[in-house]
């Protein structure tokens, strides 16, 4: 049985000042949540005033992105191991602001994901499809595109260890949410696609939905069989939405 997870992904938000207030806001709101687990992935900057707030909290922190290189002449980088040095427990890589705005090819979405598992991190593959490749018909090759690119460098059978999220570009902050079925839909896609190289990873793997989740439509998303938690952009940064999701999980 795969336990629910709910990750806020902050992205280029916060200051000293409001990071300390939602997280300390988040603490008590989130202690009651037994039966998920939570986490924000917070800009590296505020990685050590994350990590001061909420160890032993409950719940965990991560870091946006990383660099695929360990280290060397790579100015402006930041390795897994750094940002395992903060105590983080997950790292997103593969998300579609990075692929579209930073030019993060699946080749480079691959080292990244690698180079995270070395770390001893977990991270987090997100996926999706633009509105012009879904209303194309390709939208389950781009997918299984981005999906192979990791299990070529990484393997399958470590798949079952990580985390995946089906982000639909067109519903990241658009407002506009995958339906629960159109979700669960490519959820199954994924999930079936590593089941054929290995039922174990397969089955455990835990898959996130993202784009556009907020307490409103959360709980749907999350009862439906192959969504397992959600990626969560800007709902996260309202410490009693974020909340009210891990709640709905
Ligand atoms: C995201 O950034 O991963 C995301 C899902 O954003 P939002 O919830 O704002 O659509």
């Amino acid at each position: 049985m795969r336990s629910k997870l709910v990750v806020g992904n902050w992205k280029m938000n916060g200051n000293l000042a409001s990071n300390q207030t939602l997280l300390k806001s988040l603490i008590p709101l989130l202690a009651s949540v037994t039966h998920a687990r939570c986490a924000v992935c917070v800009p590296y900057p505020y990685l050590a005033q994350t990590e001061q707030i909420l160890r032993g909290q409950g719940v965990s922190w991560g870091a946006q992105d990383v660099c695929e290189y360990e280290h060397g002449a790579f100015t402006g980088g930041v390795s897994a191991g750094m940002v395992a040095d903060f105590g983080c427990r997950f790292v997103i890589v593969g998300h579609s602001e990075r692929r579209a705005l930073f030019g993060d090819t699946d080749a480079v979405v691959a080292k990244k994901f690698a180079a995270v598992l070395k770390a001893g991190l977990t991270p987090i593959l997100c996926v999706g499809e633009t509105l012009a490749e879904r209303e194309s018909g390709v939208m389950e090759q781009v997918i299984a595109r981005q999906m192979d690119a990791v299990i070529a460098l990484s393997g399958v059978a470590g798949l079952g260890q990580t985390v995946m999220a089906y982000e639909p570009v067109w519903a990241i902050g658009t407002g506009k949410t995958a339906t629960p079925d159109e979700a669960q839909a490519v959820h199954a896609f994924i999930r079936e696609r590593v089941a054929e190289l290995d039922v174990r990873a397969g089955d455990g793997l835990p898959i996130l939905y993202g784009g556009s989740v907020k307490a409103s439509n959360a709980a749907q998303l999350f009862a439906m069989a192959d969504i397992d938690g959600g990626l969560i952009g800007g709902a996260a940064l309202v410490a009693e939405e974020f909340a009210a999701i891990c709640k709905a999980a």
